[in-house]
């Protein structure tokens, strides 16, 4: 006779759980294809009626790197940085201690002093450099004296999407 403790039983169940994957994604993919609507319309009235509880959660969420990695990443892409590694890009972004122009160190957060900013080309949308606030605003009024254009956007972009919303 078995006389497993709970713990026990615990441990032997995530190892079947561990040793059976696939097997449980198929029957979660089986479950889904046959009862989708219901299970969206089950999610729907969880968040409709969960509301708060999954704007906290949330909340707690972009308070995580990884969630601050999200909504930088947002914001870009918002802004129409292209990129074939949005992660990879974000690497470079957050490794980048000194402003690539005038070597200024950088700081987190939104503004226009040190603070970091991700430079990109407004026509292809492609990455140019890591550079602080000061710089980078330089570089658009330069931009819009050479092509006497006013309808460049007169910044390319916030670096920190939530650190400072206090
Ligand atoms: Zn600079």
């Amino acid at each position: 006779m078995s006389t497993k403790t709970i713990e026990e039983k615990r441990e032997y169940r995530r190892a079947w759980d561990a040793k059976n994957k696939d097997k449980i994604a198929g029957y979660r993919k089986k479950y889904y294809d046959a009862n989708g609507d219901k299970v969206r319309e089950s999610n729907i009235k969880w968040h409709s009626q969960n509301r708060e509880k999954h704007n906290e959660n949330m909340k707690k969420y972009y308070k995580t790197d990884n969630g601050k990695m999200r909504s930088r990443i947002v914001a870009w892409k918002q802004s129409g940085v292209k990129h074939d590694n949005f992660e990879t890009l974000h690497t470079i972004f957050m490794d980048t201690k000194y402003c690539e122009k005038c070597h200024v160190e950088l700081i987190s957060g939104r503004g226009f002093g040190a603070h970091k900013h991700l430079d990109h080309c407004h026509e292809t949308g492609n990455f140019r450099n890591i550079l602080c606030g000061g710089c980078n605003i330089k570089i658009v009024h330069k931009k819009k004296i050479n092509d006497n254009t006013i309808n460049e956007p007169s910044i390319t972009i916030s670096s920190d999407g939530t650190e400072d919303d206090s």
